[in-house]
């Protein structure tokens, strides 16, 4: 089924955000991550959300929908939530929500998926639907268990009100598949036990968004893991598989959460371990 023909892609920034640099580094000291990256007066960390616009022929595919609009002005505030959401991005490139055909995400926290639906009232939460309701929205049946069934560390993350306007177009699958012609999906659990990877191709070789294994460039470091991640251990060791494929295969990768230029390729260092250098954004 895979065709030979590359994708066309783009990197889509779907909202700046701030998450706290201690829960984004785990049990990284601050003494130590705050010299990798700079923390604001309330000890926050700059984020982006970084999503991928997908385009072949009339085929119109998004990785990844960042956190939507669905906010209140006390939860904008908590986290620094910038104005602007994926249909922002997606007009920049000239692309309507109706024209979408497929969407994959990751998973379901809500920085991924909060984007999947609007709110038309704030103040009438039965007036939230779904932003692309012509789309088919991909993820593993294990991620779409959990986020309904509420197991997460965090208890604001996974919300109904995200979720059940788009039960209807999950298209929820389990192992690696290729959802799309050239499209794979692979599982990568650790940051949740159903996070995935995606991977395309481009004219240049083999594109790949690793979800939350890697959100920021420090994160490469080995024990560099979220405070949010479900399973630390696991994700620690994925991330070296994942980086040892990367340098390998000479894979570009997306990284979810970088404000900066998010893509990269990756090389080993001379002591045994991964550096990134920028790569470029377009194909
Ligand atoms: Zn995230």
């Amino acid at each position: 089924m895979s065709s030979a023909i590359p994708w066309k892609w783009t990197l889509l920034r779907a909202g700046a955000f701030r998450l706290d640099g201690g829960s984004m580094f785990g049990l990284i000291p601050r003494t130590i991550w705050s010299k990798w990256v700079e923390a604001d007066a309330l000890n926050r960390i700059e984020l982006q959300t970084n999503c991928i616009l997908l385009r072949r022929g009339e085929e119109v595919a998004l990785i990844e929908a960042g956190y939507g609009a669905k906010w209140t002005a006390k939860e904008r505030s908590i986290y620094e939530l910038e104005h602007r959401t994926v249909i922002d991005a997606l007009r920049e490139q000239g692309v309507e929500p109706e024209s979408v055909s497929t969407i994959i995400l990751s998973h379901l926290h809500f920085d991924h998926a909060a984007g999947l639906t609007i709110q038309r009232d704030m103040n009438d939460p039965t007036t939230i639907s779904s932003t692309f309701p012509r789309a088919r929205i991909v993820v593993q049946r294990r991620e779409w268990d959990d986020a309904i069934a509420g197991r997460s560390t965090m208890t604001r993350t996974y919300f109904k009100s995200h979720l059940d306007p788009i039960a209807r177009q999950m298209d929820l699958v389990a192992g690696t598949r290729e959802v799309l012609d050239g499209v794979v999906v692979e599982p990568l659990p650790g940051h949740t036990w159903g996070m995935q990877s995606i991977r395309f191709s481009d004219e240049r070789g083999m594109v790949v968004f690793g979800g939350d294994i890697i959100p920021t460039p420090p994160h490469i470091h080995r024990s560099a893991s979220l405070g949010y991640d479900m399973l630390p251990h696991e994700n620690m060791l994925q991330k070296e598989r994942f980086l040892n494929r990367a340098a390998e295969e000479k894979w570009r990768i997306v990284l979810s959460h970088d404000p900066s230029g998010a893509v990269y390729e990756v090389q080993h260092d001379e002591r045994g371990w991964f550096q990134l250098s920028p790569s470029a954004a377009l194909s």
